[in-house]
Parts: C-alpha cells; sequence; structure tokens
C-alpha cells in the first residue's frame, strides 16, 4: 500500500455535478443572481473600492498535506485526492416506498447533499434503485449487509456505489464475485468496519485496545481488496465512541492512501448527534483528514443531516454553501427581543444560495466592533437601529423594521452587484452610533473586556486585568426576557 500524500482543495469543485452517466460530469447550473458566485466583487457606490463577500476572501488554515492520495468517483462526484470533502446522508424511508424515497432525496439534493445512500435489505429495494438510480438528481450508494446477491443486484440496477462490509458478505469468494462485478460496471465501493462488528480474531485485540482492532479490522479489508485487484473503494471506520473514531481514523490515515469516510454511528439526537460529530469530525477535518462525511442523527429528516454537515464545513472554511450568520451572545446590555430577531433572520437566510455573511449585535454600546468585517449587519437599540456593511452605516431604521430593512438592503446589493450608501444616511447612522458610543464609553461590555484581555496578554501582563463589577453595572439593561 502507497503512503498518504497529496492536498485538497478547499474551494468548491467548480463546474462539475453529477450526471446519471458513469463518472462523466456535467456543467453546473448558472448559480443564482448573477453577482453571487464566491469573489465576487462588489463596490461601494460612493467610494469605489472593491469588496468582497467576506468568506470568498477567506482560505482554510488547515493542514492540507494530509487529504487521501488516491479519488474515486461516486457518479460524478470525486471523493478524496484533495477534491472538496463531499456531503452524504442516508434516506429513512423504505426505499423500495419509490414516492417516499425520492421526495426525501430531493429533499437533501436541495439541502445540499452530494451524495444520498439508500438502504438495500430486500429484493424489491434492489428493483425499486432501477428507477431511484434514474431519478435522483444526485449519486446514489446501495447500503448492502450479509447478502451478495443484493450486492450484485444494485451494481446491475445501476447504483453510483456499494457499501459493503466485507466482514459480513459471506467469505472471500463472494467478496471476490461483488468485486468483479463492480469492476465490470465501473462502480466504485464503500468498505466499512464498525465498532460493534469487527471479526472474531480481533476481539480480544478489541478489549485491550480498541482502537488498534478497528485499524486491523480495515487494513485486512483493504489488503482483501487488493488482493482481488480492486482498488477503487473509500473506505469507514465509525465508532459511538468519539476519541476512539477520532484515534482510529488518525491512524488509518498513516496506513492507508484511499479515501476515508468519516461519521460517528449513532451519534444521537439532532442536539446531541450534532455536536459529537461536530466534535469528532471537526477534529479530524482540521487534521486534513476525511473525503466524505456523513453525520447520523435520530431524525427522519434527513436534510437535518445535511445542513448539520455542512455547518461543520462552513466552520472550518472548508467549503461555502450559503450564508453565515454571526451574533453577539447577548448580555445584560441587551436592548430588544434578540431571540426572535435571530431566529427571523435565520431563517430568511435560509432562503439565500451566496456566501454572505451577516452579523446581529444585541446593542450598538460597541459601535459596529468585532462585526466589522461582516458583509451586512445590525446593531439594535430599544426603539431604532442601524443597519451597517462592511463596517460603514447605511441607514438607521425604526427597531420594528430592523429586519425588514436588512433584507431590503441585502436584496438589493446582490441584485445590483454592488452596495450603494447614501452618504446622508450613512451620516445620520454614524451620528446616531457615535453618540450612544460615548453615552456608554465607560462600561466594561464582554466586546470591552477581551479587548482589554487581549491587550494585557500581548503585554504578558494577563494577571493585571482586574475587573472591577462595580464599574461594569447592568444598569444599562433596558429589554428583559421576564
Ligand atoms: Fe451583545 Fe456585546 Fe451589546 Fe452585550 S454588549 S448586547 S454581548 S453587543
Amino acid at each position: 500500500m502507497e503512503a498518504r500524500a497529496g492536498g485538497r482543495r478547499n474551494e468548491e469543485s467548480g463546474g462539475e455535478r453529477h450526471t446519471r452517466e458513469q463518472g462523466k460530469a456535467a456543467p453546473a447550473p448558472a448559480p443564482p443572481r448573477g453577482s453571487a458566485t464566491p469573489g465576487t466583487h462588489l463596490f461601494l457606490h460612493t467610494e469605489r473600492r472593491p469588496l468582497r463577500f467576506n468568506r470568498s476572501a477567506e482560505r482554510s488554515r488547515y493542514a492540507a498535506d494530509m487529504a487521501s492520495k488516491r479519488q474515486i468517483f461516486v457518479g460524478g462526484v470525486p471523493i478524496g485526492g484533495g477534491a472538496p470533502v463531499a456531503v452524504q446522508t442516508m434516506t429513512k424511508t423504505e426505499t423500495a416506498n419509490l414516492a417516499a424515497t425520492m421526495e426525501q432525496i430531493g429533499r437533501v439534493a436541495e439541502a445540499g447533499a452530494d451524495i444520498v445512500r439508500v438502504a438495500v435489505p430486500r429484493e424489491q429495494d434492489a428493483e425499486a434503485l432501477r428507477t431511484i438510480v434514474k431519478d435522483s438528481p444526485i449519486p446514489v450508494i446501495a447500503d448492502i449487509h450479509f447478502n451478495h446477491t443484493l450486492a450484485l443486484k444494485a451494481i446491475d440496477a445501476g447504483a453510483h456505489c456499494i457499501r459493503l462490509n466485507p466482514g459480513n458478505i459471506g467469505g472471500r469468494e463472494k467478496v471476490a464475485e461483488v468485486a468483479e462485478r463492480a469492476t465490470a460496471a465501473g462502480v466504485p465501493m464503500r468498505i466499512g468496519v464498525n465498532s460493534g462488528s469487527l471479526p472474531k480474531h480481533l476481539h480480544e485485540l478489541e478489549r485491550s485496545s480498541p482502537v488498534e482492532a478497528l485499524v486491523a479490522a480495515a487494513v485486512e479489508f483493504v489488503e482483501l481488496m487488493e488482493g482481488l485487484d480492486f482498488e477503487d473503494f473509500k473506505v469507514s471506520i465509525k465508532s459511538t465512541n468519539v476519541p476512539n473514531t477520532i484515534a482510529a481514523n488518525r491512524l488509518l490515515s498513516e496506513r492507508i492512501p484511499y479515501p476515508l469516510h468519516l461519521g460517528i454511528t449513532e451519534a444521537g439526537t439532532k442536539w446531541s448527534g450534532s455536536l459529537k460529530s461536530a466534535v469528532g469530525l471537526g477534529t479530524l477535518l482540521a487534521d486534513g483528514i476525511g473525503d466524505t462525511i456523513r453525520i447520523s442523527l435520530s431524525t427522519f429528516h434527513a436534510e437535518e443531516e445535511v445542513k448539520v454537515a455542512w455547518e461543520i464545513l462552513k466552520a472550518l472554511q472548508l467549503r461555502e454553501r450559503g450564508p453565515v450568520l454571526i451574533a453577539c451572545p447577548t448580555c445584560g446590555r441587551l436592548q430588544f427581543d434578540m431571540d426572535s430577531v435571530v431566529a427571523e433572520i435565520e431563517r430568511r437566510l435560509e432562503g439565500y444560495a451566496e456566501p454572505v455573511e451577516v452579523a446581529v449585535l444585541g446593542c450598538a454600546v460597541n459601535g459596529i466592533g468585532e462585526a466589522s468585517h461582516a458583509d451586512f449587519g445590525i446593531a439594535g437599540a430599544k426603539n431604532e437601529g442601524l443597519i451597517f456593511a462592511h463596517g460603514k452605516p447605511l441607514r438607521k431604521v425604526p427597531q420594528a423594521n430592523l429586519v425588514d430593512a436588512l433584507f431590503e438592503e441585502i436584496d438589493k446589493s446582490l441584485d445590483r452587484g454592488r452596495v450603494e450608501v447614501d452618504e446622508e444616511k450613512s451620516r445620520e447612522g454614524a451620528a446616531w452610533l457615535a453618540k450612544i458610543e460615548e453615552e456608554n464609553a465607560g462600561e466594561l461590555t464582554p466586546e470591552k473586556i477581551a479587548q482589554m484581555e487581549h491587550e494585557a496578554a500581548e503585554k504578558g501582563e494577563s494577571d493585571k486585568v482586574l475587573l472591577d463589577e462595580e464599574t461594569s453595572p447592568t444598569a444599562g439593561r433596558r429589554f428583559t426576557r421576564a
């Protein structure tokens, strides 16, 4: 086996999208709103200085030299070899129920899944695959356990990839039969190892070193496939245990050059499962390990898994999709019902494909401050609020109109390809902001405390930042959640 090497692109895969014809790619459709592609320049009307969507200018800071060397194609989607990390999920419907399955595939594709997997436990599911593969907007992986005949049928039905555990399919001959059929059809495989189903001869090792046992099982499967002259595969090691998943994938990535599928088995509910997945997969992805991810959540709504996957990739700046919302944590200076406002903004941003970054500040005490890099933002107050773009005030609006006015500015700017600034309104907004900042100049806000801590740390005087609660009153509190 070769060593792992190569680099990962952190940008999107450009114009390549899935076609039903194996391994081919078709041009991507034109993005919505011509101005909205990553890297698009926006120009301030008055200053003519170039602006970019904030995140478009960003590049990943993470290691790129550990991505898998080998690349496979699932339909037209490249996995490994430096390709963008592919997002996949699995339908939760009875696969043979075509209406329900296709509806769910439509929803996950809409949410941004690059690939979808369907369970194939019965003959009728393998039969249904023909229609699913034909009608699916994204490549389809057939998930097979225990029955190699179903794997053969899934390949014949046109599945773009077969997920197989070589340890539970009935022996080397049956794996060989599937590998031969897959080779003839040009269909790749995912070979997977789960902590709950290790081969018997590794049970003792599993008791003393579960991580070594998982890796040993995966390496044995890799050697089995290589011995069958089949190398068109990706590998997964999955466990319900987050530290073991991290350690096992780190070890495996050093031992094999094949693409890695990452996931935390039975991660849990939308809340706990998302967090576990973010910690486990995020840690590996930050190290440059992992070529495709699936978030396993206990919800019927598979599109929720896709949304979580995207948030992880966006947080690591490995891929871009749609807007990013940033919001202050709120504190006793909060001056309006920010919970409702943030929820409303988040909901409305779901309708946007552009990588626009939107900031929501609970008060204007710190000015625009740390949100000055955002593409658009609002700073709320009791009666009025400010809309800003890239740190520049746009206009002051009544508090009740803040959200609508924010989206008016976003839509207008995206449609025109530039942010237009009415200088008079901008000056009025800046004066309003300056007045609030002046009135609250003495307040120790979280942002000012963070700034003080930062400055002290720079000088090596962290222990000198002593906060006096008397000078940090909550008397400025003007909104209550009660
Ligand atoms: Fe939010 Fe900071 Fe204002 Fe508190 S002081 S409401 S954290 S912006």
